[in-house]
């Protein structure tokens, strides 16, 4: 059966990665995590003294500089079955959803160079189709003409209490409001950037799951990308 490419992009934490990942599993598709790999450059920059998470300083030079070095992919760990995205091989799957991370990588991602480099990647990753990536400008910037589209959004208390739970159940020590501060913060800092902004796509789909479920939300994204595959 034909594959088709599936774009998806929204907010912070309107649940992107959860439908994005449900969605490959059930087309047998390959699921990728843009936002993965912004963080994983941005922890690179942190580990590496070129972001002081401490006074915020940012050396912006440095990270032009070291960025050929800088070698992000995916891989699988062999035993939960799932992508994990690598630092120059070594996965930091675990280490890139920190609050530290969060509060930087809106930086790291308006610097075109880095842009440049990570969507270069990603159309690589997809230029067989059969794949459903999630972030801010897949729709837009890196796959144009993605057969189906979609833009998800939620009431930034809602998304702030998701993530929220997510960081507590991880052991972070946090409050909800700086976790709310982040996302309204990155969601600013993303859709004002000059390079590829979040915006939506005109022909993506809009879901707004402030007042549905999961498994709602799911069954319609599934059904409508089925009725486009056999349509083909
Ligand atoms: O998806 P996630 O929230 O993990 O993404 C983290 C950050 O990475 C976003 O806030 C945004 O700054 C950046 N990003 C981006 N373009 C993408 C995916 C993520 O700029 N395609």
């Amino acid at each position: 059966m034909a594959k088709i490419t599936i774009a998806i992009d929204g907010f912070s934490s309107t649940g992107k990665s959860t439908v994005a990942r449900q969605l490959a599993d059930a087309l047998d598709y390959i699921y990728v995590d843009s936002g993965a790999m912004y963080r994983a450059v941005t922890f690179f920059a942190i580990n590496h003294g070129i972001i002081d998470p401490g006074s915020g300083a940012f050396d912006r030079e440095a990270l032009l500089e070291q960025l050929p070095q800088i070698k992000v992919a995916f891989r699988k760990n062999e035993n939960t079955g799932k992508a994990e995205v690598c630092l120059n091989d070594e996965s930091v799957e675990d280490r890139i959803r920190t609050m530290e991370v969060s509060s930087f990588v809106s930086t790291v991602a308006a610097i075109p160079e880095v842009r440049q480099k990570l969507v270069e990647q990603q159309r690589l990753m997809g230029k067989n189709k059969g794949v459903v990536m999630d972030g801010r400008d897949i729709g837009t910037v890196v796959f144009p003409d993605a057969e189906l589209k979609l833009f998800m959004t939620a009431s930034p208390k809602i998304r702030a209490t998701r993530r929220y739970k997510e960081l507590l159940e991880k052991g972070e020590e946090i409050t909800y409001e700086k976790v709310l501060e982040n996302v309204e913060a990155r969601d600013l800092a993303d859709s004002t950037r000059k390079d590829s902004p979040l915006i939506k796509a005109e022909d993506a789909v809009e879901i707004d799951n402030s007042d549905m479920g999961e498994k709602e939300q799911f069954e319609r994204i599934l059904s409508h990308a089925r009725n486009l595959i056999s349509g083909r």
